[in-house]
């Protein structure tokens, strides 16, 4: 029987927003091996916070530091942050009482916020927080060994410098709390869209892409290193795109060529389809995930490259926010309901057992309730298989804070999410119940957190499978399951050989 490793938490397999994760001490794989100075770092937010934490672990590494997974015992505490809604920032406020507590009796203790609302807020954090040591935004960790260094001389130290070309590609990440089989690779940084309710275009820059290279080596060492499974993260990851430098690289006459220019030379260029395509091909083994696409860019290329390679999941995380084409427009997401309707027909068309899930804002400035009915006729018709629910929460500085007022009362916000979260649990279950009596491939991800006599793992649609544990298998290992049961979110069986 396999037995529960040590030090690895619970979650497994974080999803894209993992409640469970917010705030947990991230914490290196092998952390015997070093011994320095102590990092404690947590993040809050989603996948790409979590991801740049493990670059930021990296940089801190190669400065001495160990991780511990306790803050008052921390040289430099760490706080990664997310700015999307006013709860998020909330939450940071009050981790950041709990840490100034620790720093008034450790009075040598550095604390440092990252990320997001450090962006927003740049130096006015030291002004509203006068035990915070150093902010840095998500372009600038580079940067974090001369701001550790200010603050060891005593300094407060602020760079929240953004750039268009930072993507880190050659900062290999140290991976945090992982269960060495699932990981995230970050494909590209920042956002072009100006989506009116959204602070991220604020907070993390312009679009890049990283180079294409650099992100199959990235996935092949973890294959290499046990690793089973790689999301590939960007905001909108269907405009990835990466034109080799200077042109030295390209194609003439139907042939690669590198260096040389003449009238039919064109110049490579790599597109979402097409990096997909080679991450897939690192090796049949290796399942790979993607997220988010833009419903307004999402391509038919991508749903054929999908189609043709058994290791990518089928599953897509196509956040609809609205079911209606007004409050889309408002929201400026440059789709409609009829756009929306008829990718997600195409996507069932190419791939007809093909998971969707979507993100959704509820009361939206204006929103009526007959277009609040648009989403929820939406959901009946997509039958997401499962949906993350926020209601609306104005942002400073964003075009819907500036153009439109917060209209919607906080009751009937309230109402209409618990509406939005009562049709999702009502489709997600009969989503579920289709799966009984099928057999998936599930790549076990560990112990089941109620049992350890059972597997918990995934399907390639991103649902959790349950099953008994059997003596000849172990984390990391793809077994066929028997779907017999289902709970409201989770499909139960049993491994069958064959
Ligand atoms: N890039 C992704 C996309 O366009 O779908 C989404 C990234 S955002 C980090 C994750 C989700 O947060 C969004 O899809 C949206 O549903 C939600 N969100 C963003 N701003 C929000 C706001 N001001 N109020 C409520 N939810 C918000
Ligand atoms: Fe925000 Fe829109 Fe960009 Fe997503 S696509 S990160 S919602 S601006």
């Amino acid at each position: 029987m396999f037995d529960r490793p040590a030090d690895v938490p619970d979650t497994l397999k974080p999803p894209l927003h993992d409640e469970t994760r917010q705030g947990e001490p991230l914490m290196i794989e092998h952390r015997a091996k070093y011994k320095g100075r102590k990092l404690y770092i947590e993040s809050y937010g989603c996948a790409m916070n979590f991801a740049d934490s493990e670059i930021v672990a990296s940089i801190m590494l190669d400065l001495g530091f160990e991780t511990t997974s306790q803050y008052k015992e921390a040289d430099v505490i760490f706080i990664n942050t997310c700015s999307i809604r006013d709860n998020a920032e909330q939450r940071v406020r009050n981790r950041l009482r709990e840490f100034s507590a620790a720093k008034r009796k450790s009075p040598g203790m550095t604390i440092g916020v990252l990320g997001c609302m450090a962006e927003r807020l740049k130096s006015k954090f030291l002004e509203e927080e006068k035990l915070v040591d150093i902010v840095i935004g998500p372009d600038s960790y580079r940067d974090l060994p001369n701001l550790i260094n200010q603050a060891d001389q005593g300094s407060r130290a602020v760079n929240v410098l953004l750039s268009r070309e930072e993507t880190y590609a050659d900062i290999s990440p140290v991976r945090l709390n992982s269960n060495g089989i699932s990981a995230f690779v970050s494909i590209m940084r920042g956002c072009d869209n100006m989506c009116s309710f959204c602070v991220v275009p604020f907070t993390r820059g312009r679009e890049r892409s990283r180079d294409p290279y650099s992100i199959v080596e990235e996935a092949r060492e973890l294959f290499n290193n046990g690793y089973k499974e790689v999301t590939l993260l960007g905001q909108n990851v269907d405009s990835y795109k990466w034109n080799q430098g200077n042109g030295e690289h390209g194609i003439e006459n139907g042939t690669e060529v590198v260096g040389q220019r003449t009238a039919n030379y064109q110049q490579l260029t790599t597109n979402f389809a097409q990096l997909l395509e080679m991450v897939a091909k690192i090796n049949p083994d290796l399942r790979v995930r993607f997220s988010t696409s833009h419903p307004k860019d999402i391509t038919d290329e991508v749903l054929h490259t999908m189609i043709k390679y058994d290791n990518i999941c089928n599953h897509i995380h196509l956040p609809v926010q609205s079911g209606n084409s007004r409050v889309l427009d408002l929201m400026n997401r440059t789709y409609s309901r009829e756009w929306y309707l008829e990718r997600v027909d195409t996507i069932k068309k190419i791939i007809p057992d093909c998971a969707i899930s979507t993100d959704v804002i509820i009361g939206f400035c204006t929103e009526t309730e007959e277009e609040h009915r648009d989403t929820l006729s939406m959901m009946d018709y997509v039958k997401y298989d499962f949906a993350y629910m926020y209601t609306y929460s104005e942002r400073p500085g964003t075009l819907a804070a500036k153009k439109f007022k917060d209209d919607i009362p906080q009751d009937v916000k309230t109402r209409r999410f618990n509406e939005i979260l009562s049709k999702q649990q009502e489709v997600s279950h009969k989503r579920l119940l289709n799966h009984i009596g099928q057999t998936y491939r599930v790549l076990i991800d560990g112990l089941s957190k109620k049992s350890d006599q059972d597997f918990s793992g995934k399907t390639e649609y991103n649902i959790t499978a349950i099953f008994p544990a059997t003596g000849e298998h172990k984390p990391g290992d793809y077994v066929n399951v028997l779907i017999e049961r289902c709970t409201p979110a989770t499909l139960l069986g049993k491994i069958i050989t064959n």
